[in-house]
């Protein structure tokens, strides 16, 4: 092994792990109070999941934002942070580099033209501020004596500092490991229970047919998940139910648990039925005027045998329109950290400074973005944590 303290370069005041997101920014801001610093990434290329994000458009940031959009043992720890370093700085940033970018909905910032635009950002700033990044560098283990030693296929580098910014466990094609928490755990911090986050759900053998049987078809619909509701779109696909309401519900499931989903949250069920009273109109049909035709079809031959309306006694429908309502699903499970945006947990906060980020038993040891137990819900709030505790980190560190 390569062993590099006995050279200058090698030997800095901070290392970085990870170039994604929170990496980027604690590594810049260090930089800019001239700092030296090492980022060190196992990728051929930085940034991977930046790239990916928002489906290659980069949903980076949310004009909404308010810290109860974030899960986490502690609710109240991102709120420094957030404070600190807001949507706006982070437009400021795009705007100076001329990159174009626009409101989708819900407060959601994308870039107009590709999420490559924010990565070239923050790898000019990080050049601008002196920054040496070294790629395909995996780190393997973190120590500690007077200087803290990374251990990385390339050679062992010292540093006053560490800033731990390696991500989650989500998307293991994109570069997630575990070392995060290794080190975490190595140095004595605790970390939480981590689960997949913001991921579809997949369904049981009984429930698998009825999606296939219904896979592409996308509803708007209301999911009750726990003390959370969420409105939005559900996906029927071959292996469960997707779509971004499910992967907000998702975040918050817990194995065994049921989802209740309104199928009709914008209208009254039963007003329907008593508008056409007497009617001799076909169940199916008449649910086709609110659903699309397969849905409609597939839905009655399930729950109820399609005969005309006027047949129905009350009583069933008013158990129809309850099922309508209140859809009971109990998911087999996720789709699991293949198909996860997230991770769920991560280095407890408790372990933290929330105006720092830095260990409460480790001084010098950092730890920012997802591994950290601070998860957003779906739309650009997973990457402002990332800036915006790279940014606290990159004060002090
Ligand atoms: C498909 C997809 C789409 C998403 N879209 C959005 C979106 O539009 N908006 C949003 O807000 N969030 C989105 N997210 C979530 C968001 O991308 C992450 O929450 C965010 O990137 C986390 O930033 P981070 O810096 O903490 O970690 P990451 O960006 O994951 O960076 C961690 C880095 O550490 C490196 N690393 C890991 N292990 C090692 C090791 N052993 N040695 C060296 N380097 C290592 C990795 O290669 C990686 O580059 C999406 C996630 C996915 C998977």
């Amino acid at each position: 092994m390569v062993y590099f303290v006995d050279r200058d370069s090698m030997k800095k005041d901070i290392i970085v792990i990870g170039a994604g997101a929170s990496g980027f920014m604690s590594a810049i801001e260090a930089g800019k109070r001239g700092r030296s610093v090492l980022l060190l990434d196992h990728g051929e290329r930085p940034g991977q999941k930046i790239r990916v994000s928002g489906g290659g458009r980069c949903n980076f940031t949310n004009i909404h934002m308010v810290p109860e959009k974030y899960l986490s043992g502690n609710p109240h720890f991102c709120k420094s942070a957030l404070s600190r370093f807001t949507p706006q700085d982070f437009t400021r940033m795009l705007e100076s580099y001329g990159v174009p970018f626009y409101e989708k909905e819900k407060g959601q910032l994308f870039c107009r033209k590709s999420s490559l635009d924010v990565l070239r950002v923050l790898q000019e700033e990080a050049a601008k501020a002196g920054v040496e990044i070294r790629l395909r560098c995996r780190v393997t283990d973190a120590t500690r004596k007077v200087l803290f030693r990374v251990m990385t296929n390339q050679g062992v580098f010292e540093s006053e500092s560490l800033v731990v910014a390696t991500g989650g466990l989500s998307f293991p094609d994109l570069g997630a490991s575990g070392i995060g928490y290794h080190i975490a755990r190595r140095f004595g911090l605790k970390v939480t229970t981590l689960r997949p986050g913001l991921v579809p759900f997949a369904g049981n053998r009984n429930d698998l047919k009825i999606f296939a049987t219904l896979s592409g078809i996308s509803l708007p619909v209301k999911v009750r998940c726990r003390e959370r509701v969420f409105q939005g779109e559900m996906l029927f696909t071959h292996q469960g139910l997707s779509g971004p309401v499910i992967l907000q519900a998702s975040s918050y499931w817990k194995p065994g648990e049921a989802l209740q989903i309104d199928l009709l949250p914008d209208a009254d069920a039963m007003e329907l039925f008593r508008a056409r009273e007497g009617s001799r109109i076909e169940m199916h049909n008449l649910l086709s005027e609110v659903f699309p035709k397969r849905f409609a079809r597939v839905w009655c031959e399930l729950s109820v045998h399609s005969k005309p309306l006027c047949q129905y006694a009350g009583r069933e429908l008013m158990e129809m329109a309850g099922q309508l309502h209140n859809w009971q699903i109990r998911p087999q499970g996720t789709q699991g950290y293949e198909k996860a945006e997230v991770t769920v947990g991560g280095v407890d906060t408790d372990e933290l400074s929330s105006k720092t980020m830095e260990s409460r038993k480790v001084p010098g040891l950092y730890f920012v973005g997802e591994v950290v137990d601070v998860t957003g819900q779906l739309g650009g709030y997973n990457l402002h944590w990332a800036w915006a505790s790279g940014y606290a980190a990159g004060q002090y560190a």
